[in-house]
């Protein structure tokens, strides 16, 4: 697994009154706020779990704050992938953008997870 190790301490003097990372509330994670390809960070790269802070993307009006468990993938129409993230306590559905550094493994487990137990037998598609 090859990671994004660059460090981006320039952000530290634009971004002062904001938090430079948070920990991870499902995996003990310390994440950095700073993300390749998204300019907000809103679930842990290792594991993909979220927290619920948000209402609107990165407006940090929740009240909740409860730990978000990433549900499945979804692709938009340019190809992007989406994690849809459920709130343990509240039930809200979020669908936030993947990140250049989230882990490949977990993303592909959640995209495939359908697949690997469908509701009819898969041999039934040579039929058709
Ligand atoms: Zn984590
Ligand atoms: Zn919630």
């Amino acid at each position: 697994m090859s990671r994004d190790t660059s460090r981006n301490r320039s952000r530290r003097a634009r971004t002062e009154a904001r938090a430079e990372s948070f920990r991870c509330l499902h995996c003990g994670l310390d994440v950095p706020m700073a993300a390749p390809g998204t300019d907000h960070r809103n679930h842990c790269p290792t594991c993909l779990w979220s927290r619920h802070l948000d209402d609107t993307p990165g407006d940090r009006a929740a009240d909740c704050g409860a730990r978000m468990e990433p549900l499945a993938i979804s692709v938009r129409g340019d190809g992007e992938w989406v994690l849809v993230h459920r709130c343990t306590h509240c039930g809200v559905l979020h669908a936030n953008r993947t990140a250049g550094d989230d882990n490949a493994l977990p993303l592909t487990r959640l995209a495939v997870r359908p697949l690997a137990r469908p509701p009819f037998p898969l041999e039934r598609l040579g039929a058709l």
